[in-house]
């Protein structure tokens, strides 16, 4: 009998883990995760196309290590040391010059600011990679799994198919994925961590809550771009300046997809020949996801946002000299909403069944429209202190 179970690696998961490790070196924690250590990535919806990873350490693992002060308020965090303290632990630094691309330098005409990071940028080489490979210089939520009580336990592989409750006690049911053994832990206390669209499919198997899986938002982005020779903007940290518009944020960022759509017409350039800015906003929590069936489409708001920002940064664009601009489609990678604190969990992140938690993106009532990994860490934080 543990007592706790955490479902999900992901940020809310790590963070949760280790919280409760610090605060109960000698109880019982179990941490389930589906993926392992690897970066699967997967994608779903239609109109948008929504991105999450399946590993120990979740989407996390992709990040390119963003660390933007999210407003929390929302969620019942008011304080501002806990971002003190989370930025300390992640040891977020803003990018420094000898990282931003040459060419990027452009955009501090346009007041762009240098972007906070979890990043260690004495020995970050700029590979331009931090979305596709594990790397040692980036924070991840990784780091939070080291813990020394004997009592705790991460199992990696482990899909969770359903939550029961009798008599007080909780049964999470599931397989795991390299042998197809069916297992059934016990527990006291249960927090869901699966993220945006797997916390509200986990839970199904035990809350009937109208609310459960609607609200879905993923901060809608595409990038805007074309060629601009030898920018080199492949091999740049991603995103190192940012700007914040009114509802929108502009980034430089090198987008395989546009390389891939401009290769196509023009047979001569490169991948350090592409040049582009990600337009990202904070989209409305109009979608959803009911069993394996996720929703996403673009609001007529969403589409007044966007397309003021991708005229905002096509003139940045052509301003810099690159004469045709093209666009990639519409993507979002921070899902959440869909468990929203005051519909689905209280303000303790406690559902309506009694010691069965929530702690990921999900529990956000509306998009942050920025990066949430820092905000998601203090709500860890939070929970962690409450339980
Ligand atoms: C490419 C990319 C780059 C990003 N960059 C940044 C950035 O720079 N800064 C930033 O702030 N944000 C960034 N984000 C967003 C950020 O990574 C996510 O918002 C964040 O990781 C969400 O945390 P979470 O705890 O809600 O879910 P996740 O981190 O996605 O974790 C959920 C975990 O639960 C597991 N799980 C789900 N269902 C089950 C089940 N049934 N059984 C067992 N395990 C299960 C999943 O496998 C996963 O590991 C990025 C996202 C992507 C995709």
């Amino acid at each position: 009998m543990y007592h706790f179970i955490i479902i999900g690696a992901g940020v809310g998961g790590c963070t949760l883990f280790k919280e409760l490790n610090e605060k109960y070196p000698n109880k019982k924690i179990l941490l389930l995760e589906m993926g392992d250590r690897r970066i699967r990535y997967n994608s779903t919806g239609s109109e948008v196309q929504i991105l999450y990873i399946t590993a120990l350490g979740g989407s996390g693992l992709g990040a390119v290590g963003n660390a933007m002060r999210i407003d929390l308020r929302d969620i019942g965090i008011r304080d501002r040391e806990i971002y003190e303290e989370i930025e300390r632990e992640l040891n977020v630094r803003v990018v420094p010059d000898s990282h931003i691309n040459e060419r990027s330098r452009y955009l501090f005409r346009y007041r762009f600011k240098r972007t906070p990071k979890f990043i260690d940028f004495n020995r970050c080489s700029s590979c331009g990679m931090c979305a596709r490979k594990l790397c040692p210089y980036k924070w991840t939520p990784l780091r939070f799994l080291n813990m020394s009580n004997p009592y705790s336990k991460v199992i990696p592989n482990f899909y969770v198919s359903s939550i029961v409750k009798e008599r007080d006690i909780f049964k999470v049911e599931g397989y795991q994925l390299l042998t197809g053994r069916k297992v059934t832990f016990q527990g006291e206390k249960v927090i869901v961590c699966g993220g945006g669209i797997n916390s509200p499919r986990v839970l199904s198997s035990i809350l009937d809550n109208e609310h459960l899986g609607k609200n879905l938002f993923v901060d809608i982005f595409l990038t805007v771009g074309g060629v601009l020779k030898n920018c080199n903007l492949d091999r740049s940290v991603p995103m190192a300046l940012y700007k914040r518009y009114d509802r929108f944020l502009l980034s430089p960022h090198y987008s395989l997809h546009l390389y891939r759509a401009i290769k196509e017409e023009k047979r001569d350039v490169s991948s350090g020949d592409i040049y582009g800015i990600m337009v990202k906003i904070g989209d409305e929590g109009k979608g959803f996801v009911e069993g394996n069936k996720v929703y996403k489409g673009v609001t007529e708001r969403d589409k007044r946002i966007l397309s003021k920002g991708i005229k905002k940064a096509s003139h940045i664009l052509e301003d810099m000299g690159i004469d045709r601009i093209y666009r990639t489609v519409l993507r979002g990678s921070h899902p959440g909403g869909t468990c929203a604190m005051g519909k689905v969990v209280d303000k303790n992140f406690e559902t309506e069944v009694e010691d069965l938690y929530v702690c990921d993106a999900s529990v956000f009532p509306e998009s942050p429209g920025l990066p949430p990994i820092l905000g998601i860490v203090a709500m860890g934080k939070k929970l962690g202190g409450i339980l």
